[in-house]
């Protein structure tokens, strides 16, 4: 058998060591109290589920649906958007339901890039940005995040040979790893550099829920100008805990969203019709569902930033997302403080390069685990250290 050469682009899984590890501790015995995982772990809201569950009933949804998803799903995100963001999209042309916002991002690299292009992306990040560019047989211009710039890339540094063979750049704010949040600022300097090099602005907003200390994420589609060249990812999963159900949506320029829709119409057929009228629910009555858990967070952070301080740690407490990103302490790389930590302990942070290069001398705590979890995990890392 011979595979496709766009395979091989694909790095190996660099933490496989690490979860032998875990493995091994948890069959010595070991309760590990896992950070590592970026995943709610609060159920969603019954009325979600209750709409899920009486319309998965109803035979005229066995069907398939509809490539462009449910009008009133596309409806219902519109009336979100403007809620929360005051801008009017078009629910006809400016929405595109996803099967959660990860397929979506993927796919974005085959409507836009061809083999040979880049994309410019951040680095540490989520890995699909990177992922579905080579699978797309296109090639990430990495841009690193670094502390001393608020985890911001510096766009001006990627040299003019990449960027006159750049088509897209991908932005992720309040960000996953970094917990770092960006404002209305740093995305119209973004649109204004793509708008230069003709760049599709495509920007994750999955967190754009998840915020603290009074901070308000933007969409970058509040800003003058975006309509022309971005595009918006929005997911369910994190904002009313919904890993699960994989819904989400991608909006704004009508052109992208088409393209984006062609890829779509021929590799998938849709999202199951009761999970969009479950999103419905989800966007138009569970408000209440998402101030509480950003209110569990917070207390989680705050819990967190607090414990790790007491050990001599330096952490800043994050703006946004549901991640503590920590430089590791003195002497230690990211996957030796993880090991350490884990032997100690039986703590487990992520090593920061499982995100990138860049992620070299950070741990990501994720704050997905309940405070009883929490306080156990530092009394722990307290006897230990
Ligand atoms: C979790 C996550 C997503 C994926 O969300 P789905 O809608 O569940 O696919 C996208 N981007 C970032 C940065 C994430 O952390």
């Amino acid at each position: 058998m011979r595979f496709s050469k766009r395979l091989d682009n694909i790095p190996p899984y660099l933490f496989a060591e690490i979860d032998r590890k875990i493995a091994a501790k948890e069959a010595a015995g070991v309760d590990v109290i896992s950070f590592g995982i970026g995943d709610p772990d609060v159920p969603a809201p019954k009325p979600v589920v209750d709409t899920l569950c009486s319309e998965s009933r109803n035979p005229v949804h066995h069907r398939y649906p509809s490539y462009f998803g449910l009008k009133e799903f596309r409806e219902a995100a519109a009336g979100w958007f403007e809620g929360r963001f005051g801008v009017r999209l078009d629910p006809e042309t400016e929405i595109l339901p996803l099967i959660g916002s990860k397929e979506g991002i993927a796919h974005m690299a085959i409507a836009t890039l061809d083999p040979g292009d880049y994309s410019l992306v951040p680095e540490p990040s989520y890995p699909v940005y990177g992922m579905g560019t080579l699978l797309a047989g296109a090639k990430p211009y990495f841009m690193p995040l670094k502390p001393e710039n608020g985890f911001l890339p510096d766009l001006g540094a990627v040299p003019p040979e990449v960027l006159s063979s750049s088509k897209l750049l991908w932005l992720n704010y309040p960000n996953n790893p970094t917990g770092a949040v960006a404002g209305e600022r740093f995305f119209a300097e973004a649109l204004q550099f793509a708008g230069e090099h003709d760049l599709v602005v495509a920007h994750d907003n999955a967190y754009s829920e998840i915020t603290y200390d009074g901070f308000v994420a933007p969409s970058i589609l509040q800003l003058g100008g975006a309509a022309d060249l971005a595009v918006e990812f929005h997911s369910l999963s994190k904002t009313f805990n919904m890993t699960g159900f994989r819904v989400g949506f991608a909006c704004g320029n009508a052109r992208v969203i088409e393209a984006l829709g062609t890829v779509k119409t021929n590799i998938d057929s849709g999202i199951f019709n009761p999970l969009q009228l479950a999103g419905i629910t989800a966007l138009e009555r569970m408000q209440e569902t998402v101030r509480s858990m950003r209110e569990i967070y917070r207390s989680r952070r705050d819990m967190l930033v607090r414990g790790l301080e007491g050990l001599g740690w330096d952490v800043t407490p994050p703006k946004g997302s549901i991640y503590i990103w920590m430089p590791v302490p003195g002497g230690f790389d990211s996957v030796g403080f993880s090991s350490h930590v884990l032997d100690r302990a039986g703590v487990f942070f992520t090593p920061g390069n499982a995100y990138g290069p860049s992620g070299e001398g950070f741990v990501r705590i994720s704050l997905t685990v309940p405070g009883e979890r929490i306080n156990q995990a530092l009394s722990r890392l307290r006897e230990a250290f």
